[in-house]
């Protein structure tokens, strides 16, 4: 089915990107091949939604269509010949080629066995209606939409349809996928699709951990991660993926703070982790870790936080001095003290983390080993008990400054010298 207009995508598509597309369109023709606009895209311009970049499909060959583009519209190839896709890299911005293809799943879960095909065919590969749809870009049919499987009237109802029953056991990221669409577009799963996805919840055991992991990282990447977590619980999603998963309340809350960090986006997806674990026994984190396959950082934070929540009772002891709070917590990350901290409500043991991230953490004595060697202490263990416990007078506020820190160690040499007890003796340093 063919309908629509080029008026859609000029009230859409600057100028610039409009002059792209008709000369593009033009050129593919030429070499005997029909371009199309698909998928996301197509789904976004209908909704009116704002269009971060192209996504072209060519009924030909895309790597060396890409090379002709960038050739005549001085621009630049990126190709990737293993996956038959390319990049056309313009000024400040960039489309995306791939050749027409159909998918076919040798098991539940396999990746896909890929062969040239249709524009028809190529849509009939993708996971939802409203993303399986193409728009024309051959001269004659500029801008006319290429709907076979219902996409624009599934736009209108608000629907995530998949496009056959076997959808979730060809791929099972699918299920991942829409939650992630219905939540970001505010859609609802269409009956039977919604059906189907509970009922097939298990195939997500079909998907390797590193493709799991990546998917979860996509929604937390979304506006409201949130809400796509709390839908997950709902339909036993999380539950399939890993046992004590929850996507309630307080999650909302800690993602909301963990955004507002503005940490960088490495560090932001591991403290969602870190948070979407946080309500996980040992056992479960344990599994946890194997079944998305974490990276051995990550698992390294996601087991210490189990040891961390095991501290927070001494943590809200009254008599906790700065010193004895740096004690505990300076084993941790700095990634695994916030992921606490965000899971925790107001009150002492979140003060205490917070004040060890905010303030306690980068303290450090302004006498460094070479001042105290200068100062006559001898290297060896009493040199490293005596920087200790400049840190500890730091930490305790008993001293701020560097005359303060000389007068200090000054003060421990002549105790030494007359055999009184200063931190070279063996003694510990200052209260623990
Ligand atoms: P987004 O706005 O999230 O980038 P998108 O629709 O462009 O949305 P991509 O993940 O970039 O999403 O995928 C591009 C297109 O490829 C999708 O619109 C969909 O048609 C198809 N697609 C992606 N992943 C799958 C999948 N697992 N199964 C089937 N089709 C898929």
């Amino acid at each position: 089915m063919v309908q629509g207009s080029a008026l859609l995508l000029e009230s859409r598509l600057s100028p610039m990107w409009m002059d792209f597309l008709r000369r593009a369109g033009g050129i593919a023709q030429g070499r005997g091949e029909a371009l199309y606009l698909v998928g996301g895209v197509v789904r976004d311009l209908l909704l009116g939604r704002g269009i971060v970049d192209l996504d072209l499909v060519v009924e030909g060959d895309a790597i060396a269509l890409a090379r002709r583009l960038a050739q005549e519209l001085a621009g630049k190839a990126r190709t990737h010949p293993r996956f038959g896709t390319a990049k056309v890299e313009m000024a400040g911005w960039s489309a995306d080629l791939a050749s027409a293809r159909s998918e076919t799943y040798a098991h539940p879960g396999a990746l896909p066995q890929v062969t040239p095909a249709s524009i028809a065919e190529d849509l009939a590969r993708r996971d939802f209606t409203v993303n399986a749809m193409a728009i024309c870009l051959e001269p004659a049919h500029f801008g006319q939409l290429l709907d076979i499987h219902g996409g624009f009237p599934d736009l209108k109802a608000r629907l995530i349809r998949i496009l056959h029953p076997g959808s979730f056991m060809d791929d099972a990221t699918r299920i991942l996928r829409a939650l992630r669409y219905e939540q970001r577009l505010d859609f609802q799963l269409e009956s039977e699709t919604e059906a189907l996805m509970r009922w097939q919840t298990k195939m997500l055991d079909t998907i390797s951990g590193d493709r799991l992991r990546h998917e979860l990282e996509l929604i937390f990447q979304e506006e409201y991660p949130e809400k796509v977590l709390a839908r997950a619980e709902k339909l036993g999603v999380l539950a399939a993926i890993s046992s004590g998963l929850r996507g309630d309340g307080w999650l909302t809350e800690a993602l909301r703070c963990a955004r507002r960090l503005g940490e960088p986006r490495g560090s932001t997806l591991e403290l969602c982790f870190l948070l979407l674990a946080y309500p996980l026994g040992e056992a479960q984190v344990e599994s946890f870790i194997r079944r998305l396959h974490f990276p051995a950082q990550v698992s390294r934070n996601l087991r210490a936080l189990s040891r961390l929540k095991a501290l927070l009772p001494s943590l809200a002891a009254p008599d906790m001095s700065p010193v004895r709070i740096y004690h505990h917590l300076h084993p941790f990350s700095p990634l695994t003290l916030r992921a606490v901290s965000l899971a925790l409500g107001p009150g002492m043991p979140k003060g205490c983390i917070d004040l060890y991230l905010d303030r306690l953490r980068s303290l450090s004595p302004f006498l460094d080993g070479d001042d105290l060697r200068r100062m006559g202490v001898s290297p060896g263990p009493r040199l490293g008990r005596m920087l200790r416990a400049l840190l500890e007078a730091k930490l305790e506020g008993k001293v701020s400054s560097r005359e303060e820190e000389q007068a200090l160690v000054k003060e421990w040499l002549e105790k030494g010298a007359s055999g009184g007890a200063a931190p070279g003796r063996g003694g510990k340093p200052a209260s623990r």
